[in-house]
């Protein structure tokens, strides 16, 4: 028998990712995983829209990557099992869509001040829940200005360049509240991304309910710091590959993935308060 696998990050055609909510199922239960969490950044269009937990292939937890700041440095943190109808949880997406709209529209004006004329419209016409640079560096490509995503961010859209915009900044305390609040596990996601060791000791004083040790194609030596941290304070270990399809290839849907005791965990606390 196959173990049960679950990949618990992954985005779809909602926020950055490239393959829809029903092609990214597909795909997982094609590969064998019998577990996926969705985890769009600050959206949670879709399971709002889909009726996701008439799934046949495999069992759908609900998730979805908040973005956030920690003293001018961004900070991801994932959520899962919340209750999908939380006013708590709707409100930080809809603040999110509202940050990212402001926050976009600048970047947009930073490329035409330095000659680069991108057309809001041309970006979002088919667009359905968040967008953010990923989408911008698309166009600046479909454009010819860069020939990959790579160099979008290298050249204009990485923090500092010359198009960057930081956005309203949404601190760590406030993300966990409102997910606390709405019944769902705050996880940092991938804190080995973390730059400065003081934002990552200051993090790890935050109430999370879990850490993010397994992720994408990171070497095992690099996993074990987070474990031992997460087994001293008694965190959830997650994992996840982050796939978003063709926008980052190296990374492959089910490449990190948790076993049947964290995924039952956390699916039977969002049963235990949303069936
Ligand atoms: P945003 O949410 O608009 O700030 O965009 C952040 C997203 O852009 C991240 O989640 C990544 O998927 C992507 N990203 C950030 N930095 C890079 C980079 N250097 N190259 C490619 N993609 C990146
Ligand atoms: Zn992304
Ligand atoms: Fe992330
Ligand atoms: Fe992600």
């Amino acid at each position: 028998m196959i173990p049960f696998r679950a990949d618990l990050h992954c985005h779809s055609t909602f926020s950055d990712g490239t393959d829809s909510p029903e092609q990214l199922i597909l795909l997982a239960a094609e590969l064998g995983l019998r577990g996926l969490s969705i985890t769009d950044h600050d959206t949670i269009a879709f399971y709002e829209k889909e009726n996701f937990q008439r799934q046949k292939s495999l069992f759908l937890l609900p998730g979805v990557e908040f973005s956030a700041m920690s003293r001018r440095e961004p900070v991801h943190i994932l959520a899962y099992g919340f209750s999908i109808d939380s006013e708590s949880i709707k409100a930080l997406c809809v603040r999110h869509q509202q940050r990212r709209h402001e926050r976009n529209q600048r970047i947009l004006k930073n490329l035409h001040n330095i000659g680069i004329n991108l057309d809001l419209h041309d970006i979002t016409h088919s667009l359905q829940g968040s967008w953010g640079r990923p989408h911008i560096a698309h166009e600046l490509i479909k454009k010819g200005y860069v020939s990959s995503i790579q160099e979008a961010f290298e050249l204009y859209l990485g923090e500092g360049k010359t198009a960057y915009d930081p956005g309203e900044s949404v601190s760590v305390e406030e993300t966990i509240e409102a997910i606390h609040q709405g019944r769902g596990k705050a996880v940092l996601a991938h804190p080995h991304l973390i730059k400065r060791s003081t934002t990552i000791r200051f993090l790890l004083e935050l109430p999370f309910d879990g850490i993010e040790c397994y992720y994408a194609k990171m070497a095992p030596m690099h996993e074990k710091k987070w474990l031992d941290i997460a087994h001293k304070k008694n965190w959830i270990i997650t994992g996840g590959s982050d796939y978003h399809g063709k926008t980052k290839p190296y990374s492959e849907l089910g490449s990190s993935w948790v076993g049947q005791e964290t995924f039952d965990l956390l699916y039977n606390h969002f049963k235990s308060h949303s069936l």
